[in-house]
């Protein structure tokens, strides 16, 4: 299963009278940062059930004719994003999936853990998989409800373990729903005073002048039809939350809010913590564009060195990660950005960026601006080392290719070549979330997993990751007191 990789935006809109695809589309639009390798759209009209999905970004897949053909009054929206292996049309979704009850059109962000199993327990039960996509297994088993769609939620929450922001449709209504540790985030918006919006960042409410209700609680499945909205919660009040600190560090759009924060502040005062915690004599700040603008800023306010624009990326390169090959990715790099050569010379540049990960983008960036005449390069980053893969949807490779998980600062600081390295403290990246410290999944950092997960991440401190194949996920740990992923929840 290739679901591993995954990390999306998702949309849907319950709104009679208006024209929900092309909502949807510009719902999607907004969303295009969280995947671009493939979008989809599905509505209906009470009858039946209208799909649309293709490979490419949100503008090139529909058309006028596209979304002509896309009726109803509702709908559900998805941008996939993915790595090699599940880079392939029919993983694109929304899915289509046909059950006891009728059809259903699912769309999802996240990545369910335990997929593998519950994929072969339903096969042995006679369910015929056409993806690869842990989606698909969650569809399944919604649809097996025998007798009511709450039914079907409650299994699937049962026994589904890891991150799953979903939005569904079916002839009679829309659901979203998001897992009990609310590792994806999904919000709910009002739209003209009639209809419904749900998607995974606010940033797509204010483009379509949607307002604010609230967030999608996790563990909460909201169900919208013509008599309104009503939420339930199929396994009782949600456990603590987890919400991914990586979306507040990268992912989300600076104009979203998490939890009640406006990303733009939270990542300046990441920025500027960064500048207490690691401080240096320089001429000027720079960020790498467009994600670590924000924090570059913080950092220059708190430090009272100028903010300075030196790099300028062609915004049409998509993000470095979206290619799914390492040659790829590289040559991304050199596309992306350019250095502004007279900003630069004779400098002294502190270079602000949000992550590194595999440990591509950073040296590259180095050279770039020291063959532009930066006389000392200080890269500072606003998170801690990435050291653990996640299991939740995003893409964050495996262990053996994380730097951070196989080297040290020093030796990481000199594998880039810059003059200085310093990352942001844990603590430091939490706080300036302005939530409560246990609110988040920090996992990729601190190697504490909020659910069960494979062994072959829990083991890494105990064995070299290079002697174990990356698929090779034999059993399960990561807290003893949850419960094994074998079996699911109970
Ligand atoms: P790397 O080149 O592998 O070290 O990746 C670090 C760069 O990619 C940083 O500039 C980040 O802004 C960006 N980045 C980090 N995580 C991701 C991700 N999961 N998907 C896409 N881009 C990412």
């Amino acid at each position: 299963m290739h679901g591993l990789r995954e990390k999306c935006g998702i949309f849907g809109v319950f709104a009679p009278g208006e024209d929900v695809a092309r909502l949807t589309f510009f719902g999607l639009h907004a969303l295009q940062h969280r995947g671009q390798e493939s979008a989809g759209i599905a509505t209906t009209d009470g009858r039946k059930l209208n799909i649309f999905a293709e490979m490419g970004l949100v503008a090139q897949v529909f058309d006028e004719d596209t979304l002509a053909g896309l009726p109803g009054h509702a709908a559900i929206g998805h941008t996939r994003y993915s790595t090699t292996g599940s880079s392939v049309l029919g993983n694109a979704q929304p899915f289509l999936i046909k059950g006891v009850l009728g059809e259903l059109a699912i769309a999802h962000n996240g990545n369910v853990v335990n997929a593998d199993i519950m994929r072969a327990d339903l096969e042995a039960r006679g369910t015929r998989f056409e993806t690869t996509s842990d989606t698909e297994v969650l569809g399944h088993l919604l649809a097996a409800a025998p007798s009511h769609w709450q039914d079907g939620f409650a299994t699937m929450m049962r026994r589904a373990v890891g991150a799953y922001s979903l939005v569904i449709l079916s002839k009679e209504a829309l659901y979203a729903v998001r897992d009990p540790l609310g590792i994806r985030p999904l919000c709910i918006g009002r739209l003209n005073g009639h209809g419904w919006v749900f998607a995974s960042e606010t940033c797509a409410l204010d483009h379509l002048g949607a307002e604010f209700v609230r967030e999608v609680a996790p563990g909460e499945v909201v169900r919208v039809d013509e008599h309104g909205l009503t939420s339930t919660f199929p396994l009782g009040d949600a456990g603590d939350q987890a919400l991914c600190l990586f979306e507040f560090i990268y992912f989300a759009r600076p104009d979203s809010k998490l939890d009640g924060q406006l990303l733009h502040p939270v990542r300046m005062r990441m920025g500027a913590r960064l500048s207490e915690e690691h401080p240096v004599d320089a001429d000027l700040v720079i960020g790498v564009p467009d994600s670590a603008t924000a924090a570059a800023i913080g950092y220059a306010a708190a430090s009272g060195i100028p903010y300075a624009e030196g790099l300028v990326k062609n915004r049409y390169v998509g993000r470095t990660f979206i290619q799914p090959d390492q040659r790829l990715r590289e040559r991304g790099v050199q596309l992306k950005y350019n250095p502004l050569r007279e900003v630069i010379q004779g400098k002294r540049v502190i270079v602000v960026d949000d992550s590194i990960v595999r440990g591509t983008t950073t040296p590259r960036v180095v050279k770039m601006l020291r063959d532009a005449g930066a006389v000392e390069v200080h890269m500072r980053i606003t998170s801690p080392p990435i050291t653990h893969p996640c299991f939740y949807g995003v893409d964050m490779a495996t262990r053996g290719e994380l730097i951070a998980a196989n080297m040290e600062v020093d030796a990481i600081r000199d594998h880039i070549g810059a003059d200085s390295l310093g990352y942001l403290s844990l603590d430091g990246t939490v706080q300036a979330t302005g939530l409560d410290d246990g609110r988040h999944c920090t996992a990729c950092f601190s190697g504490v997993y909020p659910s069960e997960v494979p062994l072959q991440f829990d083991k890494f401190a105990l064995e070299s990751e290079a002697s174990r194949p990356d698929h090779e996920i034999p059993v399960i740990a990561a807290r003893p007191a949850t419960i094994p992923l074998t079996a699911g929840r109970p």
